[in-house]
């Protein structure tokens, strides 16, 4: 790797001295930016660095009205509260790399980024990782056929860039985004066929499955895809029943004509450049599979690093706005000593958390943390 003192001007424009920053932020969605402004506000130099051109993560494609509580943008959109976090970082000091892939994580904590075809070292004395998830594929007949999408790309095609993706869906899981993403189709015009749910009952919030239902679409309770027909692109899904092993039942399957598969079953924490930084990572199904260890001050097993947003735990904006808040106060105390200022904030976003964490459908997670310690 090429020494870290060559000076390099960040994509707004600022100046980093020998690329070296007291805290980097990895990832520009609701945790990041949270992070980077609590951090900066408190007194640190800090690096946000972002592979899209736009800060916000998956802010930018969410085009409906936010639930959770008034303190967190409740009834704000999504792509409106990403506008929002984004001005702020812009307003403050915070230097910026957008278009910039954080490939790797060297020895001397350095971090590898890639910039268009320039590849560069950056350092700073705290991380802050926030790269948010990935989509959960599922693996079936002719699953690799052109028209088989996961849904948060489905989003993306249709609310950044104004594509529609296809004429007629079937959407495959009915969780909070298998539900949201269908009702956005409608929105602009495409036909939903169905919704495929492998449970006995809909994963997502009954309000955006109640506008769904309204809409005439139909849910298929414990049903799943089992084939893709078509030779160049999708033409019709082929769904079947499933019984109590969630086996298919013979006999049962049904062909509905679609040019497009949209997969919702689910997000796993990025953490693979966690892994590399040699940080205790922990199998713990109700955060999300593979996640980094993490204390509630939002430390990993690396002193130098923290993590906070759907890295640390698959959730939503709201905690992962919170979370953000944590790991900027502690990461910032971390660096500079005890700090009132600080340890308000990070004690004020965690009495918000355990309130948001209170409720029913919150008991998973607190189980899930529970099992990290
Ligand atoms: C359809 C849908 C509907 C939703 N509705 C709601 C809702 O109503 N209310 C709510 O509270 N939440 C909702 N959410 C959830 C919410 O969007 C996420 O929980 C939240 O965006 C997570 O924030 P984050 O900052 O952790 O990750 P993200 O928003 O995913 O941001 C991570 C960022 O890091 C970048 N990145 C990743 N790896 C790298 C790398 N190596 N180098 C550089 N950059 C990198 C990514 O490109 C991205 O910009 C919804 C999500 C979806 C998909």
């Amino acid at each position: 790797m090429a020494n870290g003192k060559r000076q390099m001007a960040d994509s707004n424009g600022k100046i980093a001295k020998n690329n070296l920053y007291e805290i980097c932020v990895i990832g520009g969605g609701p945790a990041g930016l949270e992070a980077a402004i609590t951090a900066c506000e408190l007194g640190a130099r800090v690096l946000v660095i972002d592979d899209n051109p736009v800060l916000g993560g998956q802010l930018i494609k969410q085009t409906h009205k936010f639930f959770g509580s008034k303190a967190h943008y409740c009834g704000v959109r999504g792509n409106d509260i990403g506008k929002l976090l984004s001005d702020k970082a812009d307003e403050l000091d915070i230097s910026v790399l957008r278009e910039a892939t954080v490939v790797g994580y060297y020895d001397n904590d350095i971090l590898g980024v890639l910039q268009k075809d320039r590849l560069f070292p950056i350092k700073a004395q705290r991380y802050i990782f926030a790269t948010g998830a990935t989509e959960n594929m599922l693996a079936f007949e002719n699953s690799d056929l052109p028209g088989v999408y996961g849904a948060g790309a489905v989003q993306t095609m249709m609310n950044v860039y104004g594509v529609l993706p296809g004429k007629r869906a079937v959407v495959i899981g009915s969780g909070n985004i298998g539900l949201i993403v269908p009702y956005q189709l409608l929105q602009a015009g495409v036909e939903v066929a169905a919704i495929v749910e492998i449970m006995d009952k809909v994963g997502g919030y009954y309000v955006h499955a109640a506008k769904i239902k309204r809409a005439g679409v139909p849910i298929y309770l414990k049903h799943t895809v089992i084939e893709a027909k078509g030779t160049d692109c999708v033409e019709a899904a082929v769904i079947s029943q499933v019984g109590s092993k969630y086996e298919c039942l013979l006999g049962t399957e049904k062909t509905i004509e679609c040019d497009m598969i949209l997969i919702a079953i689910g997000l796993s924490p990025l953490c693979e450049l966690l892994y590399h930084a040699g940080c205790r990572i922990d199998y713990v199904p109700e955060l999300g599979g593979h996640v980094p260890y993490h204390d509630e001050n939002m430390q990993t097993s690396n002193n130098n690093i923290f993590v906070c947003g759907d890295l640390a735990c698959i959730e939503e904006a709201s905690t992962a706005m919170l979370e953000g808040k944590i790991a900027g106060a502690r990461s910032f105390e971390s660096l500079k000593g005890k700090n009132k200022q600080a340890d308000e904030i990070a004690r004020q976003a965690m009495s918000e958390l355990s309130t948001i964490r209170s409720s029913p459908f919150e008991e998973r997670i607190l189980y899930g943390l529970n099992r990290l310690k």
